[in-house]
């Protein structure tokens, strides 16, 4: 098995936006795909994608370990148009806000189109499977190797092992932030090649379950407003973007 990143990308160039220490990818969807990911699953290389909001800043703000986690990804893409705004503040403005649901679903169709296997952990169960269904039927000729819901406390080892086994080309991840990006960091040297990224709550969207804002919501920028008018419960969440606009505004962070 060989554990190697080949082509680690550099950070440092113009096409990274740094936003509290987090190394944002500048750059559009479309050539994200086509410059980055694609390339590196044609040569089979391990790759780690987060996707981040302000609220995942806030977070490495917080917890150092986790900051660490984020910043040894390969490629942390702006998901949230809080980040959009504040590299715009910065006056380094990013090219594109990158929803992660919409990176998935172009993968998902990258992978249908050229027979790939992907696998889905996390959600609840009736969940996970209702979304493996809905990929199924969407994407028909991409192979499920597997998949598992995301409550699998003392069966870590049981559930690593199945997914080891089936060599998958792309793993989706969708237990959350941080528990995603940890779980990630911790297992992706263990498998031998595959693009791993964290999707939070897309399996729940994907099956339905869960209804994304409509399409001129997204366009507004208001994504985030659906939600929360949705789900008031994420009350608190939104504390954390003003905390993060406070710091990028006041504190000029
Ligand atoms: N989840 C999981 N296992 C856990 C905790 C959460 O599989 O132990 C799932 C949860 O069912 C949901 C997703 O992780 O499908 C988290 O969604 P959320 O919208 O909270 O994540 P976000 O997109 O905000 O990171």
């Amino acid at each position: 098995m060989t554990n190697v990143v080949y082509h680690k990308p550099n950070k440092n160039t113009e096409n990274h936006v740094s936003i509290m220490d987090i190394h944002f990818i500048s750059t559009t969807k479309t050539n994200l795909l086509s410059d980055e990911l694609i390339p590196r699953l044609k040569n089979k290389e391990k790759c780690f994608i987060v996707t981040a909001n302000p609220e995942i800043v806030m977070q490495t703000k917080e917890d150092a370990q986790f900051k660490h986690i984020v910043q040894t990804a390969d490629f942390v893409v702006p998901d949230g148009v809080g980040i959009v705004i504040a590299s715009k503040h910065k006056k380094q403005p990013i090219k594109e806000r990158i929803p992660g649901f919409d990176l998935m679903l172009d993968l998902l169709k990258y992978a249908n189109d050229n027979q790939l296997s992907c696998y889905f952990l996390g959600a609840k169960d009736y969940i996970n499977n209702k979304a493996v269904s809905e990929i199924n039927r969407r994407f028909p000729y991409l192979k499920v190797a597997g998949h598992h819901h995301g409550y699998f406390k003392g069966k870590e080892s049981e559930v690593l092992r199945e997914m080891k086994a089936t060599k998958a080309d792309l793993v989706f991840v969708a237990l959350g932030s941080p528990q995603q990006e940890r779980w990630i960091h911790k297992n992706i040297d263990q498998f031998s090649h595959g693009l791993f990224m964290g999707v939070g709550g897309s399996f729940d969207v994907l099956s339905g379950e869960v209804k994304r804002a409509p399409e001129k919501w997204i366009k507004l920028n208001l994504e985030w407003l659906y939600r929360l008018l949705k789900e008031p419960f994420r009350w608190k969440r939104i504390l954390k973007v003003i905390e993060f606009m406070i710091r990028i505004y006041i504190k000029k962070e």
